[in-house]
Formats: C-alpha cells, sequence, structure tokens
C-alpha cells in the first residue's frame, strides 16, 4: 500500500515591520500552510497562531536565537521551505543569525523567498503540488 507524502515543513519568519504582510500572505495561503508543518521563530508564530489558529511550532523570538533554531532544523534536513520576510529599511540587532540562516539556505539548497513576491509564488508551487497529489 502506497504510504502518503509526508507534508512539506515551512518555516516562517518576519521582521516586525513585515509582520502584517506576513498575517496577509497566511491568510491568502491558508488552505495551503494548514497542510504543511509549520513552524516559525517566536512572534511570528504567536501572531499566525493568534490570528488565523493556525498549528505553529514556535521557535525562541528571532533576537532570542528563533533564527538560529530554525537554521539548525534546516541544516539537519528537517525545513524544506523558508519564507523569511526581512525588514530592507531597518537594523536588526541579530544581523547576525539572519546572515546565517539564508547562508545555511544556500549551503543546503533550501528554497527561501525573502519578499512577498518571491513568497506568493513559492506557495503557489505548494499549492499546485497539494492539488495534484
Ligand atoms: P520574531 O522573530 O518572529 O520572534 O519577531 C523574527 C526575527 O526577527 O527573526
Amino acid at each position: 500500500m502506497a504510504t502518503a507524502p509526508s507534508p512539506p515543513r515551512v518555516a516562517l519568519v518576519a521582521h516586525d515591520r513585515m509582520k502584517p504582510a506576513m498575517v496577509r500572505l497566511a491568510t491568502e495561503f491558508q488552505q495551503v500552510l494548514r497542510r504543511c508543518e509549520l513552524y516559525a521563530t517566536g512572534t511570528t508564530g504567536e501572531r499566525l497562531q493568534a490570528e488565523l489558529g493556525l498549528p505553529v511550532q514556535r521557535m525562541l523570538s528571532g533576537p532570542l536565537g528563533g533564527d538560529l533554531q530554525i537554521g539548525a532544523r534546516l541544516a539537519t534536513g528537517g525545513i524544506d521551505l523558508l519564507i523569511f520576510l526581512r525588514d530592507p529599511m531597518t537594523p536588526q540587532p541579530h544581523e547576525p543569525d539572519i546572515g546565517a540562516l539564508l547562508r545555511a539556505c544556500d549551503v543546503h539548497d533550501v528554497a527561501c523567498a525573502t519578499n512577498v513576491a518571491s513568497a506568493r509564488r513559492l506557495l503557489a508551487t505548494l499549492l499546485e503540488a497539494q492539488a495534484g497529489s
């Protein structure tokens, strides 16, 4: 008997000024995301749980090490796709952690979107894949 394919493991991270955009994005692709295994940094995950009721596994807040926790999971094969809505206009106290997470995506060839337009395209491909399964 064929086993069901395991759900994509998606990590969601948004800097503070980008959190409204993340909530809008997650609302638009809610059906897709509900069929994924979701991970998020602390405050991003809190918003997605509170506002959409998404079942998110929350890490620490980004500035407290949450980006690094997601990076460690990603580096050991536990994340298939990262959506990281960065705020390009505001300096972040954990800039090295952000760089480390994005570098881990490149090292391990994990799909990564850092703005809404690319995130929408990635999520649209997940939607297509789910529709075909
Ligand atoms: P947060 O972290 O979701 O806890 O705000 C995001 C980040 O700044 O990396």
